[in-house]
């Protein structure tokens, strides 16, 4: 831990934490390390982690990077926290990232934008930025992200690391600040297979306080292995073709196949003709699904308060006026406004009909192959400050995320090495649900 508290120090530039726990961190190693010795320790015993700032820890500050939230202290913890700290892991502190989880690349934070540890005038990728940052530059040994349409996917592409999303309903999402909740999942950043593996094993499973959270039994995925098991790959032909494709990206992509073929693997192209409708189905559903979770930052529950108003309406005004960023208004008057009566039928109800036929297309692939196989990201780390002024660039960036999210497939992100600007580059693996012991042996036998 003190080795962790000297890196922050020295990467303070970086902006990864938004708060580090000196005090409960350092008491909570005290009693892990009793336990280390009577010999009672749990599972993550020793594994000092980061949380993203919209996870929610007892008697500490949560604000999903937001002014609205400035100042507000969880009275609860997540089921996650709990799961963590029951398996004695040391929870090091909360992690910058974009506000509400709504970006790309940490840039719509109320605490700045996170840099890239390869390259500071970088963006660290978002929405969990802050998370990818410190196991990047080692500032934590793994980390909590969250992933709606990528979130914890990207930012690992953008740095190096492994970033796991499970299937929609494997982990709890009580105590996670909502942003579109039939998207949401809770995901891990690390630098190794074996450390998502267990992470997996101690936060998976049922909850009574989700009722999405999945019933099924939570396998051993600490005890899996690289067996070199052979797998029938897919490749979707479209994402490698698309114009706007990094060619080192490409390359390293290509390459990445030559490497599973010589393992033994069987890949194969296939079509997927909806790719132009992931982006768009993507944004109206969850920008109405923010634009409900959101209306309960009013000024009077939680956090930002404007203590100039003189009636309840220009409270409620007033306060999110102030409280919210611009990003997150701009998501919430979207989301009103594919809700609004009129408008429902053509576009909300519509992109949920898209939704469904991407999920039934998706399942038809995933019957014949066991991986379906795509880039991560159209390009590596962008400059700070390149695409924030452009909205339409930052969502169009997430055209190969949004897929696992829109079927709630599990999916990974895992490092290919590095461009010639020493800039990461990453490859991304989607199985089947509930499937996610089949990536996580292929990562590691890949790696
Ligand atoms: N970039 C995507 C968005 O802005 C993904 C965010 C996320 O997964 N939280 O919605």
């Amino acid at each position: 831990l003190d080795y962790y508290f000297k890196q922050i120090e020295a990467h303070q530039h970086l902006n990864a934490f938004n708060e580090v726990f000196f005090y409960s961190a350092a008491e909570q190693a005290k009693l892990v390390q009793e336990k280390i010795d009577n010999g009672t320790a749990g599972k993550l015993a020793g594994m000092v982690i980061g949380i993203k700032d919209n996870i929610s820890y007892k008697d500490h500050m949560v604000t999903a990077s937001s002014r609205m939230l400035e100042g507000f202290v969880s009275p609860y913890s997540a089921t996650v926290v709990e799961r963590l700290i029951s398996e004695d892991a040391v929870i090091i502190g909360r992690l910058n990232c974009d506000e509400f989880a709504m970006g790309g690349s940490n840039e719509t934070s109320y605490y700045g934008p996170v840099s890239n540890a390869a390259d500071t005038e970088r963006v660290a990728g978002g929405s969990s930025g802050g998370s990818a940052v410190a196991v990047q530059a080692d500032l934590c040994l793994s980390a909590l992200g969250t992933d709606t349409g990528g979130s914890v996917r990207q930012p690992a592409a953008f740095c190096g690391c492994i970033g796991f999303k499970p299937t929609y309903g494997r982990i709890s999402r009580y105590g996670v600040i909502a942003y579109a909740s039939s998207f949401d999942q809770v995901g891990t950043i690390t630098s190794s297979v074996s450390d998502a593996a267990i992470l997996l094993e101690v936060l998976a499973g049922a909850d009574e306080y989700d009722s999405t959270a999945s019933k099924k039994e939570v396998p051993a995925y600490s005890a899996i292995a690289a067996t070199g098991a052979k797998k029938k790959i897919a490749v979707i032909r479209e994402t490698l073709e698309s114009e706007a494709l990094d060619p080192a990206i490409k390359d390293s992509i290509l390459n990445a196949i030559e490497r599973f073929k010589a393992q033994g693997h069987t890949v194969a192209y296939v079509s997927f003709d909806l790719l132009d409708y992931l982006v768009p189905a993507y944004y109206v559903l969850t920008t109405a699904e923010a634009s409900s979770n959101l209306s309960r930052y009013d000024g009077v529950h939680y956090g930002h308060r404007n203590l100039e108003a003189t009636n309840l309406n220009e409270l409620y005004k007033k306060s999110r006026a102030e409280g919210f960023g611009e990003e997150v208004k701009r998501r919430i008057l979207l989301g009103t406004f594919v809700l609004s009566a009129g408008y429902y039928d053509a576009y909300y109800q519509k992109a949920q009909q898209v939704r469904r036929l991407i999920r039934e297309k998706m399942e038809e692939m995933l019957k014949d192959f066991d991986i379906v196989l795509t880039p991560v990201t159209p390009t590596p780390a962008f400059k700070i400050g390149d695409n924030i002024d452009d909205p339409l660039v930052m969502y169009m960036a997430d055209i190969f995320t949004v897929l696992a999210s829109l079927t709630g497939i599990p999916a990974v992100a895992i490092p290919l090495g590095n461009n010639t600007d020493s800039l990461p580059l990453s490859i991304q693996l989607m199985t089947k649900h509930f499937r996610e012991e089949e990536l996580l042996s292929l990562s590691q036998t890949f790696l």
